[in-house]
This record gives C-alpha cells, sequence and structure tokens, in this order.
C-alpha cells in the first residue's frame, strides 16, 4: 500500500497549490479565495523514490463561536485520520497566526508525524523571516514555494525518511 500524505491547515495558505504541484495535475481548484476546495481530494504522487497518495483538505472554516476543534471539517478530519504523514501548511507572507497555533495544538495532539511546510516562501530569507514559526512547537520549518516548485522534493523527503 502506498503511504498517504494529508495536507492541513487554514484557508489561502496553498494547500490546493501544492497539491497541484505535488500530483502535476491541475485537479485541485485553487481560487483567491478562503474555503473553496471543501471535499476532500485524492491523488497520485511521486517524488525521488516516494510514491504515495496526497489528500487535499478544505481546511478550516472558523466561525467566531465555534472552537477549532468544531470549525474543523469532518472531512479534513477524516483525512487525517488516513494520514501516514500529515503536511501542515502555513503561511510564509502572512506570518503566524492564532489559527496556525490552535492546528498545531491539534495534531501535536493526535500525535500523528507532521511536518511545517512554510509555504509562498519564494524569495524569503529563511532563517529571518520564518524564525516565528518554531513557535509552533513542530520542529524544523520546511521553507517551500508550491506556485514555483521549491523546496518540494527536501519536505517530501523529510516527509516520509522517518516512515
Ligand atoms: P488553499 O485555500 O490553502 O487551498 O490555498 P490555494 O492553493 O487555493 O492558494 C491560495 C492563494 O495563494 C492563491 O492565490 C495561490 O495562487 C496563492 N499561492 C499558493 N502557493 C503560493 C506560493 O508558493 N507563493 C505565492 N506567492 N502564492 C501562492
Ligand atoms: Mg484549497
Amino acid at each position: 500500500m502506498k503511504p498517504v500524505m494529508a495536507l492541513v491547515g487554514r484557508p489561502n495558505v496553498g494547500k490546493s497549490t501544492l497539491f497541484n504541484r505535488l500530483t502535476k495535475s491541475r485537479d485541485a481548484i485553487v481560487a483567491d479565495y478562503a474555503g473553496l476546495t471543501r471535499d476532500r481530494h485524492y491523488g497520485n504522487a511521486r517524488h525521488g523514490r516516494y510514491e504515495f497518495i496526497v489528500i487535499d483538505t478544505g481546511g478550516f472554516e472558523p466561525t467566531a463561536e465555534s472552537g477549532i476543534y468544531k470549525e474543523m471539517a469532518k472531512q479534513t478530519q477524516q483525512a487525517v485520520a488516513e494520514a501516514d504523514v500529515v503536511v501542515f501548511v502555513v503561511d510564509a507572507r502572512a506570518g503566524l497566526s492564532a489559527q496556525d497555533h490552535d492546528i498545531a495544538n491539534y495534531l501535536r495532539r493526535l500525535g500523528k508525524p507532521t511536518v511545517l511546510a512554510a509555504n509562498k516562501a519564494e524569495g524569503m530569507l529563511e532563517g529571518v523571516q520564518l524564525a516565528e514559526f518554531y513557535e509552533l512547537g513542530l520542529g524544523e520549518i520546511h521553507a517551500v514555494s508550491a506556485a514555483h516548485g521549491q523546496g518540494i522534493r527536501s519536505l517530501v523527503d523529510a516527509a516520509f525518511e522517518p516512515l
């Protein structure tokens, strides 16, 4: 069986763009507005010596009243449950948000292997501008640009090497 990678993160961080990059398809809908991909979306991916299934998710759709656990779409929870490894995507340009903290806490509690991808990092000085993401307590920050295809190979290696 191929291992399964789930892409998780708040809306608009670039999950669907990363999905397209990993699967080399235009299947996942990429949009400028939040929360469009509401259903799980599966694709086949092969990078280096790793062949795997990747799941795109609609992400978290928060409302003012409910906590992160209620906000989290059921589909996303199922995707995480199915996954061997979670890629938690954050937006390197927008910086760290309260939602990112909530998602990180949720993932830490699950104890599932998780790698942190700081997307939209093209042209950024990694050490300086991404340091705040260490606060999430998920270890190494993998700078990627889904749109420009940068950092993808080392992200995939980091995800699957420990498995
Ligand atoms: P999702 O809601 O997490 O699935 O995010 P999308 O994949 O729909 O992308 C949201 C927006 O971020 C779109 O306007 C993308 O073009 C943009 N985006 C995605 N990846 C990158 C990237 O690597 N760099 C930059 N600058 N923008 C990106
Ligand atoms: Mg999406």
